[in-house]
């Protein structure tokens, strides 16, 4: 037997021997009545010793100790005052004793003691109302609950003609407050440090006091031996139990307060006001008690009626701030949260709403590149642009149409009047034409406009100003277009492109041609270009034109600009093994933006050599100029490239705006003079305004570069006039069909394998 058991057997044994002697003294009067005061305060001394082994042996909150060590103590002032009245009982022989001051001044404090113990109790709760309510609540069950205490149980003794003693009274008194304090309380104990089982049966040790009044009253001297031997005894079985139970008492859940006890206290008040009510001997002059239940009755209403309004203040204030949440919330499901703009699905309700009622017209708008704004200015800034892109939208929009951000950098109006369309278009337009938001960035978009009649689905509507979107970017972006049917054809195409491209790396779809690059002085291999190659199994060989925006916008290329860069070194290391270091001087893949904005770009690059043992001098990157203009981020990596002896080539050069100002900070090793400048260059038009230009730009490039301690290539070579005419310009290295084509690896070395065989015939 454990413990807390053993005190529990122990008080049960004594509430029994109790029981026992009382059933044997009725029914032969034998022996002294005194015996029957004896069981009290064994019992009470049973009860507060099993609280004492509960403290020493349970790690106890603070707050539990504080309850529990009053509650012990209490049981032994118990426990002495009960063995003086036991005392007195023997003292005086047969007749019941009264209790001796000492003994009355002992019980007084125990139970002042435990009071303080139970009002020491945390409730748990902590918003200032719900202290405020449950104070209200409590004072409610607490009048509620004294009111028939007292009224039937201590009134009745105060008011008999043989009152009882002034000491037994105020025992009985606090006893009745304390079991009435600690029981209101219980309930609104939100879990704690005090088990509330455990605090319950503390609490009933009142209510047994409450017994042994009651007995006394109805029978007198008969009354008081059970009273004693019965009654009292069991408290300090209830404590024993109280002990056991907090130590089973698992951890603390939490729980609401009682919401029926101030109701039912209310009702409890009723009983002794109905009692007063049909008692005439209430009513005399002299009837103070029946006036006090009535006073009473009338405190407990007006606490009733403050609570309701406490309450009723609560849920209006509550009420409001639901009603503003569900606002905010509503709020946030239909708007996005960047732009403050309505989002998708409030556009979509806008459309739907337009269209049962007449034709709407929608004007689709994107932004051209706002991905590569974002990876390269980083995201601060690109939500920067889309903010003050919003701005401006709405206010080219005006008062024709309703705008909203559909996705990213997809943005909508919804225009009412179909004739307006074309006018907020070009508004739209106009506005893009000056910088936008604080880093005053130039960005263009496209935009596609349809109309739709009355009845069309909104997701049609949204596909046809969708195609023509798509439309205006094929048309080189920063432009708008009006949907035609048909229009959604190549956008089909171009989303099924993008599923496909995926497919075509796992299943190895890919393949690289190589394009020589000439010495134009001995028509010697100096290098290759790697251009990439799509073998589709339906659609056959498609053209890097055709796929390669699609994978820098599906963010594909990175791993496809990776199996490239590494197949080409692969190639490479191939063909200087079989033909020696002289057969090629260099291989050169082409390397998009971003690529470079590839954090593993760099590691990609040293890998690719180093697993085929190809030299870094050997590899040539070739970028565009739009790419390498791609802030400080981007420039890192470059100098990270060329400061491990990759060389990198500027493509194109000559179509971007800023390729000489570009050549000064940039570490290229190489400028690729564009074929729109080779183009016609063979002509002899002395005065055409356009082949002068054209010469202008070669001759120029030339000297740049040659000043600048730069290699270039001339790109676009088509026929032997303009290889000559570049070779008099200054230029010496060339590149085009007519020095060779772009063809397969197989057929490169086919070319390698000539050019060996010539140089030994020679
Ligand atoms: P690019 O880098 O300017 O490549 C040169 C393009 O011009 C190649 O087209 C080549 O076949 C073509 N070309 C060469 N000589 C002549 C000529 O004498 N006349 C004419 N009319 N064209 C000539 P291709 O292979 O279709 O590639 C087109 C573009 O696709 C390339 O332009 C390059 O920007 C891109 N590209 C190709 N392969 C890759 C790749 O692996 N990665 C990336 N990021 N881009 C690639
Ligand atoms: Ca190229
Ligand atoms: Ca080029």
């Amino acid at each position: 037997m454990t413990g807390s058991w053993r005190y529990v057997a122990a008080a049960t044994t004594i509430v029994l021997l109790s029981a026992i002697w009382y059933v044997w003294w009725v029914l032969t009067g034998a022996g002294p009545v005194a015996i029957g005061f004896l069981f009290m305060p064994l019992v009470m001394a049973v009860g507060g010793l099993a609280i004492r082994d509960l403290r020493r042996s349970v790690p106890l909150a603070p707050a539990g100790r504080r309850f529990w060590r009053p509650v012990e103590i209490c049981a032994y002032l118990f426990a002495a005052g009960f063995a003086l009245l036991a005392a007195e009982a023997f003292r005086i022989g047969p007749e019941l004793p009264s209790m001796p001051p000492a003994a009355a001044a002992l019980i007084c404090s125990g139970v002042l003691l435990a009071m303080w113990g139970v009002a020491s109790v945390p409730l748990g709760v902590t918003s200032r109302y719900e202290r405020g309510k449950q104070w209200l609540d409590r004072a409610i069950a607490l009048l509620g609950c004294s009111a028939v205490l007292w009224h039937f149980g201590i009134a009745p003794m105060v008011l008999a003609p043989e009152p009882w003693t002034v000491s037994a009274l105020t025992i009985l008194l606090l006893a009745c407050a304390f079991a009435a304090g600690s029981i209101t309380k219980v309930s609104y104990i939100a879990g704690g440090p005090v088990d509330r089982s455990a605090m319950r049966l503390v609490a009933s040790t009142g209510l047994c006091a409450a017994g042994v009044a009651l007995l006394s009253v109805i029978g007198g001297y008969e009354g008081a031996v059970p009273a004693q031997a019965l009654c009292m005894p069991l408290s300090g079985l209830l404590l024993a139990l109280a002990a056991r139970r907090q130590r089973a008492a698992a951890k603390a859940s939490v729980r609401p307060g009682n919401v029926w006890l101030p109701y039912l206290a209310v009702l409890a008040v009723d009983v002794p006001v109905a009692d007063v009510l049909f008692r005439p001997e209430h009513w005399g002059p002299g009837a103070w008690e029946g006036r006090l239940i009535v006073l009473v009755a009338v405190v407990v209403t007006a606490l009733v009626a403050v609570r309701q309004y406490v309450v009723f203040r609560e849920n209006t204030r509550l009420l409001r701030e639901k009603q503003a949440s569900e606002a905010r919330l509503r709020h946030e499901a239909t708007h996005d949260p960047l732009t403050g703009l309505a989002n998708r699905a409030l556009f979509r309700q806008w459309l739907d709403e337009a269209l049962t009622s007449g034709d709407a017209t929608v004007l689709l708008v994107d932004l051209d590149d706002f991905k590569t704004v974002n990876d390269s200015l980083g995201h601060d800034v690109g939500d920067g642009l889309l903010v003050g892109f919003a701005g401006a939208l709405c206010e080219a929009a005006g008062l024709d149409g309703s705008v909203a951000r559909l996705a990213g950098d997809e943005f909508a109006v919804l225009i009412t009047d179909a004739d307006r369309g074309a006018a907020v278009a070009e508004r739209v337009m106009a506005a893009t034409a000056a910088p936008i938001s604080s880093h005053r960035l130039l960005v263009h978009v496209s935009a596609g406009l349809a109309t739709a009649p009355a009845g069309t689905a909104a997701s049609q509507l949204l596909r046809d100003a969708d195609a023509a979107m798509y439309a205006a970017k094929q048309r080189g972006k920063a432009n708008w277009v009006r949907y035609a049917a048909g229009m959604e054809q190549p956008a089909q195409a171009h989303a099924r492109l993008g599923g496909d491209l995926r497919r075509a790396l796992d299943d190895g779809e890919f393949r690289l041609f190589y394009q020589p690059i000439i010495g134009l002085a001995d028509g010697r291999i100096i290098g290759v270009e790697a251009l990439v190659r799509w073998f589709h199994p339906e659609r056959g060989l498609v053209p890097p034109i055709e796929f390669i925006p699609a994978a820098e916008r599906t963010g594909l290329i990175v791993p496809l600009g990776r199996w490239v860069l590494r197949e080409a070194c692969r190639q490479a290391a191939e063909w200087l093994a079989e033909f020696g270091p002289d057969a090629l001087n260099k291989v050169a893949p082409n390397v998009s933006v971003l690529q470079l904005h590839d954090p593993d770009f760099v590691t990609d690059v040293r890998a690719a050599l180093a697993d085929h043992g190809l030299g870094p001098d050997r590899l040539v990157l070739e970028l565009t100029e739009s790419a390498v203009l791609r802030g400080q981020r981007v420039l890192r990596v470059l100098h990270e490239l060329h400061d491990m002896g990759v060389r990198l080539a500027l493509d194109d050069f000559g179509t971007g705006e800023s390729s000489l100002s570009l050549l000064r900070s940039f570490p290229a090793s190489i400028v690729k003079l564009d074929k729109s400048f080779v183009d016609g260059i063979e002509l002899d038009e002395p005065g055409t305004a356009a082949a002068d230009a054209r010469q202008a730009v070669a001759r120029a490039v030339v000297q740049l570069a040659g000043a600048l301690g730069l290699d270039t290539v001339a790109e676009g070579i088509e026929n032997q006039e303009q290889a000559d005419r570049l070779h008099r310009l200054g230029y010496t290295v060339g590149q085009g069909y007519h020095l060779g084509r772009p063809v397969s690896a197989e057929e490169m070395t086919a070319r390698f394998a000539a050019q060996r065989s010539a140089a030994a015939a020679a």
